[in-house]
This record gives C-alpha cells, structure tokens and sequence, in this order.
C-alpha cells in the first residue's frame, strides 16, 4: 500500500486557519486531523479531543519522557505537542493527515519528515490581523499583544513554507488548500503500485 502524506499547517493566531481546515475537511473528509496534546486551559466552545486533548503539565512532561511526541513546543507559556502514534498509523494505512502546528513544530517535523508538505496560511494584511484577534473576545488584551508579536514573528518565517495560501475568502484558501493535497496525490512516489500493476501485466 502507498504510504499516506502529512500536511503540516501553519498560521499565526487570527490568519483564520482553523476556519479554513473546517472547510478543507468538508472538502476531503478521507484526510486525517492530528489531535494535538496540550496544557493551555480550554477556551469557552472547545471540546476535547476534537482539536486538542488537554492535559496537565505533568502528564505533558511524561510524554516527553516517554517519547510519545512527534515534536513540541511552548507557546505562551503552555505546551503543545504532536501525538507521536497516530501519525505514524495514518501514513502507514495510506491516509493522508494534516498537522496544525506552529513555526517551531513545523521546521522540527520537516527536519525528521522531509517528504512533509508544508503550507502557510497567511492573513491578508497586518491591520486585518489585529482586527481578527481583538474581535475574537476570547482573550484578554496582554494575551492579544503577545499574540500579534508571535504572528509577527510567524509570518517573517513563511518564506520557510513550500506552499502560502491568503486566506481573505476561507472558501477559496480552503480550495488552495485541497489542490495542494490533490496534486501532491499525484506524486510518482504515491503511484508506485500503479507503475507496478500495469508493469506486472504487460
Ligand atoms: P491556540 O492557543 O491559539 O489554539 O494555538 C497557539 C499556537 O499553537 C497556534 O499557532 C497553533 O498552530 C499551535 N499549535 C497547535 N497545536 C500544536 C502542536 O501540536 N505543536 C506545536 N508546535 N504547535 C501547535
């Protein structure tokens, strides 16, 4: 069977990436969402394991021991880190899966997962940021400026990223989203069975 692809998706807090993935799963509901363990307090609407599995800083710190996780990072203060098992099963039963990680965790997956396909969802402009994450109303304004400094910080690293998606209209960066899955289906390394299917019966 032909090994799945991981798509690992950046963004700074406010670029509208989460809105963007609803999308792109409603578009190709095969792909697989990594749950990502961390230990920032649940917002107000959050569900766990749904996008997050919220855990204690302790047990963070065991699975780190334990080399459960893929990659991690700390992020204002809290930990976010990459179950490192359920990757591992999706690619290996030919499913492609999307990764939701910051700047850190994406150069950290891309070093040890070179075939990793990476996009930046990017805001389109500074001032539209600012506008996003003040009218969220889910953080206070100390928590909103140390956001807009991490989103500064984000968006100088996506010259890092194979892919850049604007999102000003979430159904069409959902689309560009969607044609770089599509299109990375067609890679000669996702077709070697069927190279060897036509090869076996000529
Ligand atoms: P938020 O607190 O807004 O949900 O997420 C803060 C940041 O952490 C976002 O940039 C998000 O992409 C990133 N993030 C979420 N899950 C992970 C993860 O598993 N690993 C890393 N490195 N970053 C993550």
């Amino acid at each position: 069977m032909n090994k799945g692809s991981l798509f690992i998706i950046s963004g700074p807090s406010g670029s509208g990436k989460d809105t963007v993935l609803k999308e792109v799963f409603k578009l190709l509901p095969d792909v697989a969402f990594s749950v990502s363990t961390i230990t920032r307090p649940m917002r107000v609407g959050e569900v766990e394991g749904e996008k997050y599995n919220f855990v204690s800083k302790e047990k963070f710190l065991s699975m780190l021991e334990n080399d459960e996780l893929l990659e991690f990072n700390e992020y204002i203060g809290n930990f976010y880190g990459t179950p490192r098992k359920p990757v591992d099963k999706a690619l290996a039963e030919g499913r492609d899966m999307i990764l939701e990680v910051d700047v850190n965790g994406a150069f950290k997956v891309k070093e040890k997962m070179k075939d990793a396909v990476s996009i930046f969802i990017m805001p389109p402009s500074f001032t539209e940021l600012k506008r996003r994450l003040s009218s969220r109303g889910t953080d206070d304004e100390a928590v909103i400026n140390k956001r807009m400094l991490e989103a500064l910080r984000e968006i100088e690293n996506a010259v890092n990223y194979d892919y850049i998606v604007v999102n000003d209209n979430i159904l069409a960066a959902a689309q560009d989203v969607e044609h770089i899955i599509l299109s990375s289906r067609l890679k000669t390394a996702r077709k070697k069975e069927i190279i060897n299917e036509v090869l076996e019966k000529c």
